[in-house]
């Protein structure tokens, strides 16, 4: 490969804080607001213009995990508690205690947008938006600090501690810390997906609905469409004025450009697809309108770092405890055909009708989950323990959201927002715990750390 030479160049240092947060998703925007609420000088570097990552450039909802395996009991409150009674206070979503009947909090991205914004600028986080995380600098086994670029150019954000919140472990990875990516089998993640919202077509009765999927699935058969699944008129939106879809489907890399180049093109493509055969085959979809589609397309999973330990689909199905517990999680072992495989393939499980095809199926079919054994025990949960947040070889850095240390099936089932939301509070107090005493985060005590989730609502 050619390679090009950068003049060596003076780096501005624009901050130095106790935390720095890299990344404003679910795992990022309540790592920053806890460490801040505990007293750290707090920095967050987000690339877009708000916080909420995939919740609000993926369009994803409903939020799920925050109540024990198909039942109504709370697993997750704290943040992810007071984020929902502030979103409801602006008609975003239902009251706490009614979305406990639910399978997920749905809800509405734009108030969570100012939702975040008050949260953070009340507990202190001082926010850097358009900026992008590109590089560390290293000081032995320590970030000293982050270089990011932006419109000002390439500065440097210092710090005590770091938390890497990037869903892709960009800042483990560029740090030089071991990462793991996708199955162990051929390292290929989860396939990647978009909402999109539609609206302007007339409502349809769940009799109608049922015909609508029928027929997307007769026409699927027939190699028409690229869904995984038929459900468009199906409706994750808290207002019911538009449906949000989640039924795309792209096989790729998210730390690879080339390949969310391609993801973005191929899911716009079959939205549009969709649209133009509603709109002359359908008539209640007549005169519907693409409201939006998600600002980037999702990526489910990528790299992750390796920590002294890595939850694990047995972890899940079985609902471990862990002493060193930080967050629960709930959802199940949930993983989407990493082939991109679509309509009848839905799931990598033991069943895959397209299974004889695969070679992932054909090497590994004996040691796969199959469908019935993917979820915790009912009314249960398995625990997140404070050692998936330690990334080995990098010191002063910790891990949240969905790149902390998972094998392909842990991660599965702890991906989902609630959780990440768990265990983002968990990692900012944590981080912050460990600048105030100036510890490295392996030294935190842990059931101190837990007291002090404890405190602040958190069920651990
Ligand atoms: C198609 C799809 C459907 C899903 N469905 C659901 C669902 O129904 N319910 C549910 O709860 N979960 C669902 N999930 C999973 C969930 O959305 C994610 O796992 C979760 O958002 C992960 O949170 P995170 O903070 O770790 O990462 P992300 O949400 O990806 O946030 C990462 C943040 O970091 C920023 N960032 C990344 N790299 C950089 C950089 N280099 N510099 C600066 N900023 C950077 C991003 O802009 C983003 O704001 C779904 C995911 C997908 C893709």
């Amino acid at each position: 490969m050619r390679t090009i030479t950068e003049p060596s160049r003076q780096i501005p240092v624009v901050d130095e804080a106790d935390v720095v947060v890299c990344g404003g998703g679910p795992g990022g925007f309540s790592a920053a607001i806890a460490a801040a609420r505990q007293g750290a000088r707090t920095v967050l570097i987000e690339r877009y213009g708000f916080m909420g990552g995939l919740a609000t450039a993926g369009l994803v909802a409903p939020i799920l995990g925050h109540t024990a395996s198909e039942s109504n009991t709370p697993i997750v409150e704290g943040l992810l508690r007071e984020i929902t009674e502030r979103l409801h206070a602006l008609d975003g979503t239902l009251a706490w205690e009614e979305t406990l009947t639910r399978w997920g909090i749905e809800f509405d991205a734009e108030p969570m947008k100012i939702v975040l914004d008050e949260m953070a600028c009340e507990a202190g986080v001082e926010l850097l938006l358009h900026t992008y995380v590109s590089d560390v600098v290293m000081d032995g086994d320590k970030i000293s600090a982050i270089l990011v670029e932006n419109k000002s150019g390439r500065q440097a954000v210092a710090g005590k501690v770091f938390i890497d919140a990037t869903g892709d472990a960009d800042v483990a990875y560029r740090a030089g810390a071991p990462t793991t990516h996708g199955r162990a089998f051929d390292q290929r993640p989860e396939s990647m997906g978009s909402f999109f919202h539609l609206a302007g077509y007339e409502p349809v009765d769940a009799e109608r609905a049922k015909e609508l999927s029928d027929w997307l699935c007769s026409e699927m058969d027939k190699g028409r469409f690229h869904f995984y699944q038929p459900h468009f008129t199906g409706n994750n939106a808290y207002h019911k004025d538009h449906t949000a879809t989640n039924m795309t489907r792209f096989a790729g890399n998210s730390d690879v450009a080339a390949d969310m180049t391609r993801a973005e093109l191929s899911i716009r493509r079959d939205v549009w697809e969709l649209v133009r055969y509603l709109r002359a085959n359908v008539p209640e979809f007549a005169r519907c309108y693409v409201q939006q589609t998600s600002p980037q397309v999702g990526p489910r999973e990528s790299r992750q770092i390796v920590g002294p330990y890595a939850l694990t689909g047995h972890d899940v199905h079985n609902g471990t405890k862990f002493d060193d517990a930080i967050a629960r999680g709930s959802w199940w072992i949930d993983i989407h055909c990493p082939r991109g495989e679509t309509w009848p393939v839905h799931l990598c499980v033991v069943e895959c009708p397209k299974g004889a095809d695969c070679p992932y199926w054909a090497a590994e079919h004996e040691h796969m989950w199959s469908r019935k054994d993917l979820y915790p025990p009912q009314d249960d949960w398995y625990d997140i323990p404070y050692r998936c947040l330690l990334p080995i070889g990098v010191s002063n850095l910790l891990s949240s959201g969905r790149c902390i240390s998972a094998t392909h099936e842990g991660m599965a089932g702890a991906r989902v927002m609630g959780t990440c939301i768990a265990i983002g509070q968990a990692a900012g107090t944590a981080a912050a715990l460990a600048a105030g005493s100036n510890v490295l985060p392996a030294q935190v005590d842990v059931q101190q750390l837990r007291a002090v989730l404890r405190e602040n609502g958190q069920l651990v």
